[in-house]
C-alpha cells in the first residue's frame, strides 16, 4: 500500500509547485530531493567561508497567481524588489535602465541617443505586451500535434483570441519578433549599439545564442516576462526563501520532502508507474510519479530506454541541451568598489556576438558577457559564454582560465576589485551537471529555441506534460511552460494530473 498519492522528484521550484497545487487539491504529495537543500537552482547556500549566496540564480520571482493561489506570503515568502539593469560601458559610463522608464532611465539612454530615450517607454510597452502573450501562451495547455482533437485545439484557440485582442499592428510585431534576432529587433527601435548590446544581454541570458542569433528576440522576450523587466528582482534575504516558503506551505497541507533522497529508478510495469527506487534501495509506491528533472535524465535515465518506445527514445536523446554558463564567485574583504545592481558587462552587440562565437567552436569566451551581481562582501560573476562541451580539454583543466578571464574583464571596469578577493569559488557547466543535476550544464533543461517551443516542448507530440507511461507526468522547466523562475511548467503539470484523475 502506498502512503502517497504522488511523488515528485526534484524539489526544485517547479516540483515544489507542482507538490503544492496537488496537495492543495488534497492529494498526499511527497517531494524526494537528491541534494540535502531543497531549492534546485533558485538556492541560496554556503559556496566556502562561511559566506552565504545564491549560488546560481541571482534573483527573480513566481508568477503573481502562483503566489496567491499558494498563499505563500502566508508561509513567509520574501518581498522583492526590481533592480534597474546598469550596463558598463568601456570608458566607464553606466547606461541604466529600468522598465518603468523613469527619469534617470530616459537621462541615462539621453547621453548616448535623444532619439533612443523618446523610443524607450514605447519599446517598453512592447516588450510587456509580448511578456503578457508569452505568459498567457505559458499557461494555456498545448496540444499534441498533429492529431488535435477539437477539445485539446479550444486552448489555442483561444490564445489566438487573446493574441488577436493586441489588435493587427501589435499581433503581427509579436507574432514577427519571435523568430527575428535580438540585434534585428534592438536595429528597428534604437541608434545606440549600447543601448541595443545591453537589451541583446537581457535576450542571451541563460540561453547558448548570440544577439545575432535568429531566435534571440524570443529568448529576449521569455526571460524579460521572467524578470519583469530588463533587471533581476532581488530577493530579500536571498533566492533560497521561496523554495523555503514553498516547502512550509506544502508541509502545511500535508505533504513532505524529503532531503538526500536521490531517485535512481523510476519502477514501471505494463507501461504503468509503479512509484520509485532509491540510490539506497529503498522502494516507494505510488501510482503518480512526476518528475521536476530535466526530460532527458527523467527519462531516459530514470526509467530507461527499454520502457519506452524506439522513436521516442530517439526523439528525447536528440533535445538539445547546451549549457554554456559558468558562475565565479568571489568572497572579498568587501572593499571591491561594486554598486549595488544587475551589473552587465556587453558593450557592444558584436562583443556579446564574439563572445558567443566562442561557444559555436567549443572553446571559452576570451571576452565573455558577465552579469555581475553582489551581496556584502560577495561578489558573484555569471559567465557566459563557458559551454559544456569542449573542443579542447576538460573543466578541471579550463577552471583557473575560467575564474582569470572573469576576474580579468570585471576588473577592467572596477579595478578596486582584483586585490579586494580573498576567496575565489567558480561553478562550471560541468559542476552544474554533477552537483546540480543539470544534464550538459543546461539551466533551462533544454535550450529555449524555436524548434523546442510551446507544441514541441520538450518534444512534438508530449507537451502535455505526460510520458509513454501511464501515471508518469513532467514538471521541469525542460517542459511547456518552462524555462526559468515562474514556476508554471509546475503549475500545468499538477493541473493536468488533476484532470487525469
Ligand atoms: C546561473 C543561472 C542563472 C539563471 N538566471 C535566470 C534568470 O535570469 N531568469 C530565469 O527565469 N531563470 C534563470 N535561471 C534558470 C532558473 O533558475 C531555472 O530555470 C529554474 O530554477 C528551474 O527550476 P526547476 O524546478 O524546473 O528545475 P531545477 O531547479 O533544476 O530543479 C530540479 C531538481 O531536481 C533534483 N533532481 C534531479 N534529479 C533527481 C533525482 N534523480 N532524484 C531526486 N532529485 C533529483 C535536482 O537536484 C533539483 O533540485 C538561471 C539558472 C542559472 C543556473
Amino acid at each position: 500500500m502506498a502512503n502517497h498519492d504522488v511523488i515528485v522528484i526534484g524539489a526544485g521550484l517547479n516540483g515544489l509547485v507542482a507538490a503544492n497545487y496537488l496537495a492543495k487539491a488534497g492529494k498526499r504529495a511527497l517531494v524526494l530531493e537528491r541534494r540535502a537543500i531543497p531549492g534546485g537552482q533558485a538556492v541560496t547556500e554556503s559556496v566556502g567561508g562561511g559566506f552565504q549566496v545564491n549560488a546560481l540564480h541571482a534573483g527573480g520571482q513566481l508568477r503573481p497567481d502562483i503566489v496567491s493561489d499558494l498563499e505563500l506570503e502566508r508561509h513567509g515568502l520574501p518581498t522583492s524588489v526590481s533592480e534597474p539593469l546598469v550596463s558598463i560601458l568601456p570608458d566607464g559610463r553606466q547606461l541604466r535602465l529600468a522598465a518603468d522608464s523613469d527619469e534617470q532611465t530616459l537621462a541615462s539612454i539621453g547621453t548616448l541617443s535623444k532619439r533612443d530615450a523618446e523610443q524607450w517607454p514605447a519599446f517598453v510597452a512592447f516588450m510587456n505586451e509580448a511578456a503578457a502573450f508569452l505568459d498567457a501562451a505559458y499557461r494555456t495547455p498545448m496540444p499534441r500535434l498533429p492529431n488535435v482533437s477539437l477539445k485539446e485545439g479550444w486552448p489555442l484557440a483561444q490564445l489566438a483570441l487573446k493574441l488577436r485582442r493586441l489588435g493587427p499592428k501589435d499581433m503581427f510585431r509579436v507574432i514577427r519578433a519571435m523568430p527575428m534576432s535580438a540585434l534585428e529587433l534592438t536595429e528597428e527601435w534604437f541608434e545606440s549599439d549600447a543601448l541595443r548590446a545591453a537589451v541583446g544581454a537581457v535576450a542571451i541570458h541563460g540561453a547558448t545564442l548570440g544577439p545575432m542569433s535568429a531566435g534571440s528576440g524570443y529568448t529576449l522576450m521569455h526571460n524579460w516576462l521572467n524578470r519583469g523587466g530588463p533587471g533581476h528582482r532581488r530577493v530579500e534575504g536571498g533566492v533560497g526563501r521561496i523554495a523555503d516558503a514553498l516547502v512550509a506551505a506544502l508541509k502545511s497541507r500535508g505533504g513532505e520532502v524529503r532531503l538526500s533522497a536521490d531517485v535512481k529508478t523510476v519502477l514501471v510495469e505494463n507501461q504503468s508507474v509503479l512509484g520509485v527506487r532509491l540510490k539506497s534501495g529503498e522502494e516507494i509506491a505510488a501510482t503518480t510519479v512526476v518528475s521536476a528533472a530535466d526530460p532527458r535524465h527523467s527519462l531516459i535515465g530514470l526509467v530507461g530506454a527499454v520502457e519506452l518506445p524506439p522513436e521516442f527514445v530517439w526523439a528525447t536523446q536528440s533535445i538539445k541541451m547546451r549549457g554554456a554558463v559558468a558562475k565565479v564567485h568571489l568572497l572579498t574583504d568587501g572593499n571591491h568598489g561594486l554598486p549595488k545592481g544587475t551589473l552587465v558587462i556587453a558593450p557592444s552587440i558584436r562583443y556579446a556576438e564574439r563572445a558567443y562565437d566562442a561557444a559555436k567552436y567549443g572553446e571559452m569566451s576570451k571576452e565573455p558577457y558577465l552579469e555581475i551581481t553582489t551581496a556584502g562582501s560577495v561578489v558573484s560573476l555569471h559567465v557566459q559564454f563557458a559551454p559544456y562541451a569542449l573542443r579542447q580539454g576538460n573543466w578541471e583543466q579550463l577552471r583557473p582560465v575560467l575564474e582569470r578571464t572573469a576576474v580579468d574583464i570585471a576588473a577592467r571596469a572596477f579595478p578596486q576589485l582584483k586585490s579586494s578577493i580573498r576567496q575565489t569559488k567558480s561553478l562550471t557547466p560541468l559542476d552544474l551537471e554533477r552537483t546540480y543535476g543539470l544534464t550538459e550544464g543546461d539551466l533551462n533543461h533544454g535550450q529555449l529555441i524555436l524548434d523546442q517551443m510551446f507544441f514541441m516542448r520538450p518534444i512534438p507530440g508530449w507537451s502535455n506534460h505526460k510520458t509513454p507511461i501511464d501515471g508518469y507526468y513532467l514538471c521541469g522547466s525542460g517542459i511547456h511552460g518552462g524555462g526559468g523562475i515562474s514556476g508554471a511548467a509546475g503549475r500545468n503539470a499538477a493541473s493536468a494530473i488533476l484532470k487525469a484523475k
